[in-house]
């Protein structure tokens, strides 16, 4: 653990925090507050200390070990409840269950669902009291439909968990995904002009803020111009964009990349086709629009 404001603790996931792990954030006080249970075995030391839980989100990599803190409550964005109640919310939220039965298998055995009772029901500027400090709610939808942040002002401190500023750039492959909600959340975050922040799957940052997350925008916007550029080509159906692999890069045969991409790829071609620059034939083919 890493204290990075006063009576505020950075928990490095294992493996720095790559999936299936995630970072997790301690903050102390009489209540005091951990945001996630993805970090892996390490998190276990925690248990004692811990009065409260709140999850940024229903994904797996982000609330792995909650099954761990049965003394305590647990908090939630509304709109996420589902995703971890129950494991119909879950399947229904990743759209795991539209694959087929050996991919479906596989992922199971990576995520073991176990459900979740949440107590509080959290809404967009919340207040969450730790005795010490407080911590608003930032609901910043788009990567899920109640994913959170958490701001604690008086430092300028944003936990963003997973605008996660990583190299690979936005996630939106759940159908449950919102890709123009993601955009506006990057912009509000933005809008904030935190001094610090803490990822879910990156390290901890002071300096550059708004030009990373500026940077890190820019990825949609280049992964609207490769499917503009493919498709001033030739018109393409959505399965051929998919198999491009504009976003993965690679899906190694797993039949689970390969949906998240489709599922991506799908979110962009209704973003452009939202605003007039592709249109789908009765075919199924997407062209350009000029
Ligand atoms: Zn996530």
């Amino acid at each position: 653990m890493k204290e990075i404001r006063p009576g505020i603790w950075f928990v490095e996931g294992e493996n720095r925090g790559r999936y299936p792990f995630a970072h997790s954030l301690f903050i102390d006080g009489d209540e005091s507050l951990l945001i996630d249970t993805g970090v892996g075995p390490a998190l276990d030391s925690l248990v004692p200390r811990t009065r409260q839980v709140v999850l940024s989100h229903f994904h797996r990599d982000h609330v792995a070990r909650n099954h761990l803190f049965t003394e305590v409550k647990f908090a939630l964005h509304r709109a996420d409840a589902p995703g971890v109640e129950s494991v119909e919310g879950f399947y229904r939220f990743s759209g795991l269950s539209q694959l087929n039965m050996e991919a479906y298998c596989k992922m199971i055995s990576q995520v073991r669902f176990m459900p979740t009772r949440i107590d509080r029901y959290l809404e967009d500027g919340d207040l969450i009291d730790t005795g010490r400090r407080t911590v608003q709610v930032l609901h910043l939808p788009g990567h899920t439909p109640g994913h959170c942040g958490y701001l604690v002002e008086e430092y300028g401190f944003v936990f963003t968990t997973d605008i996660d500023l990583t190299a690979f750039g936005p996630w939106y492959g759940n159908p449950a995904s919102d890709l123009e909600l993601f955009r506006a959340s990057i912009k509000k975050l933005r809008a904030l002009k935190p001094e610090l922040i803490a990822t879910g799957h990156s390290p901890p940052l002071a300096r550059s803020i708004d030009s990373k997350l500026a940077a890190y925008a820019e990825v949609l916007e280049r992964r609207d111009q490769k499917i503009l550029n493919a498709l001033e080509a030739k018109p393409l159906t959505l399965e051929q964009l998919t198999d491009k692999k504009f976003i993965y890069k690679k899906h190694n045969g797993q039949e689970v990349l390969r949906f998240f991409e489709e599922q991506m790829v799908r979110k962009h071609l209704e973003s452009l086709a939202g605003s007039k620059m592709v249109a789908k034939t009765d075919a199924g083919f997407y062209t350009v629009l000029h």
